[in-house]
């Protein structure tokens, strides 16, 4: 599947902020933010005139990026969301929460959303009991997910759960111990932690 291979601190730098893309690197010094927080290239640090267009496109932009889609992996979310009752931003915000890989991120057995991917895509989790190789897999309520014989006795998996000070959404049940986590409820809007005003991104998709 295509997926973006180009420099991912420049996306945060870009949006001005940290999208938390690199695991440990993004709470240490090393963070180019810290540094450099203007956009990159040569006109990054030049004005620019806003306008509402610009803020709409910035917040999809910054959405998208922050669960590592390309443009038409997020249309298609979206245009499922649309289609779904209820406000389609929460809607949208929701579909993207219960990506199989955003919820590997979730239960701190991976330290990025991209890592949880490749463990998904290697096969290390298993959505009640069977194995799952689709990053864009949507849990359900009640699903129960479970690590791979073979990614329990993995360092870096064990080194994340004994290092990372992540706290489980409430919709999700972590046990870590036993590399297991249960989808106790859909994620409500007051419960997804991003940083995006997702009415932005309706209004830019509804034009
Ligand atoms: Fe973003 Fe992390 Fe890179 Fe900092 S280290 S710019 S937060 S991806």
């Amino acid at each position: 599947m295509a997926r973006y291979t180009g420099a991912v601190c420049r996306l945060c730098r870009r949006e001005r902020m940290k999208l938390f893309l690199k695991g440990t690197k993004c709470d240490s010094m090393r963070c180019p933010i810290e540094r450099r927080p203007y956009p990159p290239g040569q006109h990054g640090r030049g004005r620019v005139r806003d306008s509402e267009y610009l803020l709409q496109l910035r917040e999809k932009q910054k959405c998208r990026r922050i669960y590592g889609l390309l443009e038409k992996q997020f249309q298609l979310i979206y245009a499922k969301a649309n289609k779904q009752p209820g406000i389609t931003g929460e809607n949208l915000l929701r579909l993207l929460e219960l990506r199989i890989d955003n919820v590997v991120f979730r239960t701190a057995f991976a330290s990025s959303r991209s890592q949880a991917r490749q463990f998904v895509r290697h096969g290390h989790v298993l959505v009640n009991g069977k194995r799952v190789t689709i990053p864009s897999y949507v849990v359900r309520k009640d699903d129960v997910l479970t690590l791979s014989e073979k990614a329990r006795k993995m360092i870096v998996i064990r080194h994340n759960i004994d290092t990372l000070d992540r706290i489980a959404p409430q919709w999700l049940d972590v046990n870590a111990g036993e590399f297991k986590a249960t989808v106790r409820d859909l994620p409500l809007r007051e419960q997804i932690d991003i940083p995006v005003r997702e009415q932005l991104i309706v209004e830019l998709y509804s034009k």
